[in-house]
């Protein structure tokens, strides 16, 4: 398949591919035997066909010790599989009755079943709870803001129907930290003296050492298991109210795929140690009035380690954008947070837009120069 013929698909599925087929679900409507698929706004599982709802059992989840983080366990894949998108490389676990699907982040139809497996089955889930046409409604306000985007962008979605629902994978860590530290600061101070009968100002440098035990406790520090969508996106797309997280059921997956996780927990783990070891080093000098730091030495003790391994409700987007019709196309995705309808993403930038508009600061200037010479 080459790369040009993948384009093409990609194009006909932004534009044209409104009778895309639909996900295919596992749970059946009692009514009509269509497939029931998960109501972000009633929170249950419902019938588009005949209306036909069934509630399930939604519990609250409970943190995991620790020591599960490190379980090699593949239970996820007993009730999903992996597919893997031949254009863009984006994997997605969607539920095992399910057949084929387009890819979420690309749009193409080119996405292949894979004998991987779905890993750690998430024991967390923050359900969607704002519907497609809201999210797509979010999304056209955030695209009318951005003045240099193509008008084709703003129209596209106007009616873009097809922004996809796919979770994303995330963990979360609590810790309760101990911080032993010492180290050496140091201050600038002015001080004035007397010479000559002149009073003249001076400055110098005072250094004093620092040490002491500090404690902080950390809740719900949430890393990105995906590489699909990065750090800085999921952090402006928060929050999610993690801490009302769901227990996971499969009846969530139900007309929602998952990205693929591309970190483990372990690594999860080492990133949310970064996180800790830098708040805990601003949380001490933060108690200190300093120029700068000589050097600081901590030692942090992170006890009574809890985690969850969750999916996070995020509709994504694509834009396919050819800057001239000699160019490669490229796809733009944005991110609409299913919890809270919050918009993240990267608009293309309409190179007319930024012509006329550079013309236009020339003629400008050009006139004030002009203006300038004739009343001199
Ligand atoms: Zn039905
Ligand atoms: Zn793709």
């Amino acid at each position: 398949m080459t790369e040009s013929s993948a384009q093409t698909d990609s194009e006909n599925y932004v534009f044209t591919g409104r009778e895309k087929e639909k996900n295919t679900e596992i749970a059946k409507c009692p009514n009509c035997g269509a497939n029931m698929l998960f109501d972000p706004e009633k929170q249950l599982l419902r019938c588009d066909f005949c209306g036909t709802e069934q509630a399930f059992e939604i519990n609250n989840n409970e943190e995991q010790n620790f020591e599960k983080l490190f379980e090699n366990n593949n239970t996820w894949s007993e009730e999903t599989h992996v597919f893997s998108c031949s254009n863009c490389g984006a994997k997605v676990v969607i539920s095992k009755q399910e057949i084929s699907k387009a890819c979420p982040f690309c749009g193409t139809s080119n996405v292949l079943e894979t004998s991987e497996l779905a890993g750690l089955k998430p024991n967390a889930v923050v359900p969607f709870r704002i519907s497609k046409e809201t999210a797509t409604q979010k999304a056209l306000n955030w695209a009318r803001k951005k003045f240099f985007a193509p008008r084709r962008f703003k129209k596209y979605l106007t009616h873009a129907d097809d922004i996809t629902g796919t979770y994303n994978p995330a963990f979360t860590f609590d810790t309760d930290t101990v911080s032993t530290y010492h180290g050496r600061l140091a201050r600038t101070e002015t001080y004035t003296v007397r010479r000559n009968g002149r009073t003249e100002t001076r400055t110098r440098t005072v250094y004093f050492n620092i040490s002491g035990v500090y404690s902080m406790f950390f809740d719900d520090i949430l890393i990105q298991a995906s590489s699909r969508i990065d750090q800085k996106t999921v952090d402006k797309l928060q929050p999610f109210d993690t801490n009302n997280s769901k227990e996971y059921a499969e009846e969530f997956l139900h007309g929602y795929g998952a990205s693929q996780y591309t970190r483990d927990g372990k690594e999860c783990w080492g990133l949310a140690r970064k996180v800790i070891d830098k708040r805990i080093r601003s949380g001490i000098l933060s108690k200190y009035s300093y120029s700068y730091v000589d050097y600081l030495n901590v030692s942090t003790e992170c006890n009574d380690i809890k985690f969850k391994y969750l999916l996070l409700p995020i509709y994504v987007g694509k834009f396919d954008w050819k800057k001239r019709a000699d160019k490669k196309s490229k796809i733009y995705n944005f991110f609409v947070s299913g919890f809270n309808g919050k918009v993240v993403g990267k608009a293309p930038v309409s190179p007319l837009k930024v012509g006329i508009l550079t013309l236009g600061i020339m003629a400008l200037v050009a006139l004030a120069v002009w203006l300038g010479i004739k009343f001199i």
